[in-house]
This record gives structure tokens, sequence and C-alpha cells, in this order.
């Protein structure tokens, strides 16, 4: 029998009863979507378990930072990074916006806030920073530029569920911080996403939109889309909160055997682990400098593609080369963003991972080293 192919992630499940439990009360009220019962408890839930003020449930996280864009009427340019999943950017340009793409650092992997102020104009009127891979922005100094240049600051916490900053859940920092619940992340509801947010109304106005910018019965006063949260979805969030400390616990021990083969090896650079943050363990992202180790990203790609293990190229390209934007980007203005694209790989990470599998990858890996 031919050995099932070990990809990047796996979607957790609860236990096919569990989520029949949860899901019974749907088929005796009929009530499938639109703000329903499961609705309001994964929402009440959340709110506890991430630490923050307010919160939104959405379709994905895609739409959670579409429409809180939409919601905090921006316009003109907002400062963001390449390197991140297309949605970032997507975000931005949908809205009609204009992306400025500010580099990263070299050792997180999140934006540059070094080169943030050089880029604000009298237009700009956002910060979109990525807390990549789940390691956390420099919250303070991004902060701080905010209040100067009185800058709204949307948080793409798409990586980071779960996660705390000096003791506070991540989701509480900006004027808002936007999660996914994708099936690929570390927490999921099938698709899902979720807002969390300060001012009050803001949450009024995004719930709006996301029910067609609908104010009631008779009064339509927005532009809204529909990105409302089923029953089912909110179902599944509801069994899969109850296990993701267990989980998340999973993880880190599969991140620590890697750390273990993997670490202080020349030529290669692995995530940092960060002080005052609490982390969720969401990738193993892994940098390989060609001119040290001899090989380059590609061909560990290859070879662990040639024994069924999928790692993935996260992130590459970079979101200001994609062919939708017709070179309209320089992304030789973000120099670390491009090289780190060309020389990152996202090794498989699941909290059932054996430890096998992580000895098989790491002895490809190792094998190729050449100097
Ligand atoms: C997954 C992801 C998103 C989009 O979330 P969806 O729930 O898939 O719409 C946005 N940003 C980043 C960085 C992501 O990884």
């Amino acid at each position: 029998m031919q050995q099932d192919k070990i990809l990047v992630t796996r979607s957790s499940m609860p236990a096919l009863e569990e989520y029949i439990d949860e899901i019974r009360d749907i088929w005796d009220s009929h009530r499938l979507t639109n703000m329903g019962p499961k609705h309001k408890k994964f929402q009440a839930e959340l709110l506890k378990y991430l630490g923050v003020a307010n919160i939104e449930l959405l379709t994905n996280g895609h739409m959670a930072l579409e429409l809180s864009m939409q919601a905090l009427n921006l316009q003109g340019e907002v400062i963001t990074t390449p390197f991140t999943f297309a949605s970032t950017t997507h975000a931005i340009v949908r809205n009609g916006l204009e992306p400025v793409f500010c580099d990263i650092n070299k050792q997180d992997f999140t934006i540059d806030v070094t080169k943030i102020e050089e880029l604000i104009t009298d237009r700009t009127c956002a910060i979109v920073p990525v807390h990549v891979y789940g390691n956390i922005c420099n919250i303070e100094e991004i902060e701080r530029i905010a209040q100067k240049y009185e800058l709204k600051v949307i948080y793409d916490a798409a990586h980071t569920f779960g996660e705390t900053y000096k003791g506070k859940g991540i989701g509480s920092f900006g004027d808002v911080s936007c999660f996914s619940f994708h099936a690929t992340k570390v927490f999921h509801s099938i698709e899902g996403g979720a807002a969390c947010y300060k001012d009050v109304e803001f949450g009024a106005n995004l719930y709006k939109l996301k029910n067609f910018g609908i104010r009631n019965a008779e009064i339509v006063d927005g532009i809204g889309a529909n990105a409302k949260m089923n029953e089912f979805c909110a179902a599944m969030g509801l069994c899969n909160l109850r296990h993701i400390d267990e989980d998340i616990a999973k993880r880190k021990k599969v991140v620590e055997h890697y750390r273990s083969r993997l670490e202080g090896i020349e030529g290669v650079q692995l995530n940092p682990v960060q002080e005052n943050v609490e982390s969720n363990y969401a990738y193993f992202p892994i940098v390989f400098d060609a001119d040290i180790y001899g090989t380059t990203r590609d061909e560990v790609f290859e070879a662990l593609a040639k024994v069924g293990i999928g790692a993935r190229k996260y992130f590459y390209p970079l979101t200001n080369t994609f062919d939708c934007f017709h070179g309209e980007y320089n992304a030789n203005l973000t120099p670390n963003a491009l090289r780190i694209a060309k020389q990152v790989l996202t090794l498989p990470l699941y909290g059932d991972l054996p430890f096998e599998v992580v000895d098989k990858i790491c002895d490809v890996i190792l094998n190729l080293r050449k100097r």
C-alpha cells in the first residue's frame, strides 16, 4: 500500500459524535444561518477565549479584513507588507485603496517598523501589518506611529489564534484584529473568521456590512456584502474550541522535536522564539541560505516532494509580484521580503504529526547539506 502524502497541515476534527450532538438542535429549530443560537454562543465563547472586548463573526478571515476596512471608511494609501497570503493585499485593493509596500524584518518576517514612517504621505490612512506565522509584530512601535500620524491599524491576525502578548489577547491590539478560522488554520470552523475591535460604532457598522448593509426591514444604508457565518460552521467552531488547548500543546511538542533536529545548523534560520508571547505553534518555517547551506530552498522542496512530503513555499510569490497587478509594484523596494520569499519553506505541522515523520523530514533536509 502506498503511504499517504504528508501535507503541510491537516484539519483538526472533533469526534463525529460530538459534532452530531452539537448540530442536533439546528435540525430541531430549522435555523440554519442569519445569526442564530450557535452563532451567538460561538461569539460569546470566543470573546472569553480570545480575551477581547468585542468580536464579530464572519464567513472567513478575508471578509473580516475586507469589511473591516470598509467599515472604517478608509480612503487613500495603506501601508502593508507583501510577505503574506493573497488575502491581505486583495482586501486593500478591493476596497479601492492603494497598498504601499513596506519591507519586512529578517528576524521574524513581520513589518520592519523602522521603515514605516518614510512611506507615510498625506494620503496614508492606515497600516495593515501581518503577524506572520504567528510572530507578533512590533505592536508598541506600530501603536506609536499610528498615534503620531493618526492612522488606523488593522492587524491581519489570521495566524495568531489564541496567542497572547504580555498576557493580553492578541486580538485586543490595533483598531481591529482579524482572525481566520479556515480549515487549514490552527483553529477552524470549516470556513470562518472574526474581527475583534474596540469601537462599538465600528462594530455596528461591520455587523450591518456583513448582512448586505441592511439597517432594518425598510432601510438599507450600506453597500454591504454577505459574510454571515452559518450555524454549521459555528457548531464546528464550538466543538473545536473545546480541544484547542490540547491541540496547541501537541503542536508545541512537534515544533520542539523539529527544533531539536534543526537548531544551530549553519545556513538554516528557524522561526524566532519571541519574548512575552504565548505562541500557538501555527507554522514551522525554515529559511535556507544556499550560499552557506549549499542547497537551495527549491532543491529541498523537490527532495521532500519526492518522498511524499508536501512542504509549502509560504509566502512565495510576494503579493506585490502577483500577475493580477501587472507589474504595478516594485518588489525590489522590499528586498528582505524578496530574499526570504525565495529561501523559505514551511514544513508540515499539526498536532497529530508523528515524530517519525518529523525525523524523516529532518533526515531529508540534513542529508542535502553540502557544506
Ligand atoms: C488564511 C489567511 C487569510 C484569509 O483567511 P480565510 O479565512 O482563508 O479567508 C488572511 N491572511 C492570512 C495571512 C492568512 O493566512
